[in-house]
């Protein structure tokens, strides 16, 4: 039997898929399309931007699989960090003050990296439970301060912060609120970028009922959208006014992508929490946390008597946690930061030359290394197609070797793109060649 050049055979390929379909429930997929045609992709090994599928395939990962592979594939320097904590101490707790260096390490790096105010970390083990763990602490903060009944949680339509059970009645995209019923009371979204409708809710739930605002500096996987100038600087002051704490969540925008090393920073606001998780490791190992102020954290060492009452297992493992030092570490001396920001305007010139060549590219948006492409039937009018085209022509660009998203929610109708920080001028060159090509064979099946 012939073998592909990553070393699988046919049968072996064949015996995959079964087990896959038998054993395997996939996160955020469709169950009867695995049923029917098996896992999309099995991948089996990365380096750079670059991956490969059991086929031997190679693609451009424009995605950085899920937001998160920051630092590029293959990277052994972060698999050395993990081995060697793993030989020295592989897990230690962290519960009842017991501590070790890696986390302790980490919580003062990221302190460093945050804005001026933000100085303590508590980790978790993804943007989910750094989410859930910011609405029971601003909870239990509002509790110590004496106004148990501040508790409501207001966050934005269209917004993602997880699927937990606190981070997904927070979620404001219809299709993971509605996935199961019985989100939690005491969450509430509001439109959008709205002010009014944000002062609205405030008047009429009352500011005293309120815990925290939360909100992605720019919105990811409802299509990477950015906010309109001085949105954020009134949400903060509005915050202010009414003794409503702002927490950011930078899952996806923290530790460099948008060019800058939190995404709020290009809002010049300071939120009193920001939730952070992928980009800290770039994915090589599960963490994830939340940044605290440090008057949050005053008032806590000042009015918290008995146990802080929530902790994970996995909050501060000391292999994450070193991986996490030595991820940071190679974000800083590779100068990633910056290149996002430079990579990211690149790319942003690769799509505003694409909206020019093609009649159904629209607006076209990007903050560092997250960018988007909206797709219209007539985009002088902004009319859509019938049914939406970018599932279909994400799939065309996967068999051309580039992986993006593409976003259809409540109406929407793009592609997403985030490719790891590690990227340079000639692989943007190239993401924008496999597009071009793509959209050209479309629009020749429209007939234009
Ligand atoms: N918040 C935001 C902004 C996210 O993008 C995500 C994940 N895409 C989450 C929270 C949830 O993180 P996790 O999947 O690690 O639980």
């Amino acid at each position: 039997e012939k073998e592909s050049i990553t070393g699988y055979s046919e049968s072996r390929y064949q015996e995959l898929v079964e087990l896959d379909k038998k054993h395997f429930l996939h996160p955020t997929s469709s169950i009867k399309q695995q049923q029917e045609k098996g896992p999309a992709l099995i991948f089996t090994e990365g380096k750079g931007i670059y991956v490969k599928d059991i086929k031997g395939k190679s693609y451009l990962d424009g995605f950085s699989s899920l937001w998160n592979v920051n630092v590029g594939y293959g990277r052994t320097e972060l698999g050395q960090a993990a081995m060697d904590q793993m030989e020295k101490l592989a897990f230690s707790s962290c519960f009842s003050t017991f501590s070790h260096e890696p986390a302790i390490l980490l919580s003062a790096k990221i302190a460093e990296l945050a804005p001026e105010s933000l100085n303590t970390v508590f980790f978790t083990s993804g943007g989910s439970e750094s989410n859930d763990t910011a609405f029971k602490l601003v909870r239990y903060y509002w509790m110590l301060k004496g106004q148990p009944e501040k508790k409501k949680i207001i966050s934005r339509r269209r917004s993602y912060h997880g699927v937990a059970m606190g981070s997904t009645s927070a979620t404001g995209l219809a299709a993971f609120r509605t996935f199961t019923n019985s989100p939690l009371p005491d969450f509430f979204q509001v439109d959008n970028f709205s002010i009014e409708a944000l002062l609205e809710l405030i008047e009429t739930e009352g500011p005293d009922t309120i815990a925290a605002f939360i909100s992605e500096p720019i919105q990811g996987t409802g299509g990477v959208i950015l906010p309109p100038d001085n949105y954020f600087t009134q949400v903060r002051e509005i915050c202010d006014k009414h003794n409503i704490l702002f927490i950011a969540d930078e899952v996806i925008t923290g530790f460099g992508r948008t060019g800058k090393n939190f995404g709020i920073e290009h809002f010049g606001v300071t939120p009193d929490i920001i939730c952070f998780a992928k980009g800290v490791t770039s994915a090589y190992i599960p963490l994830g946390g939340l940044i605290i102020s440090e008057q949050i954290h005053s008032d806590l060492k000042e009015l918290s008597n008995g146990i802080f009452f929530h902790g994970y297992t996995y909050s501060g493992h000391p292999t994450s946690c070193a991986v996490g030092l030595k991820n940071l570490e190679i974000i800083e001396q590779e100068n990633l930061v910056e290149n996002a920001r430079m990579m990211g305007e690149e790319l942003l010139r690769g799509f505003q030359w694409l909206q020019k060549e093609h009649a159904i590219v629209g607006e076209v948006r990007g903050i560092g290394l997250m960018g988007a492409i909206e797709l219209y039937k007539d985009k002088t009018t902004n009319e859509r197609f019938e049914s939406p085209i970018a599932p279909g022509l994400a799939a065309e660009l996967l068999n051309n070797g580039l992986i993006c998203r593409g976003v259809t929610y409540e109406g929407s109708d793009m592609l997403a793109f985030a490719p790891p920080l590690v990227i340079n001028q000639e692989e943007i060159a190239k993401i924008i060649e496999i597009i071009d090509k793509v959209l050209l064979n479309f629009e020749q099946g429209l007939g234009r």
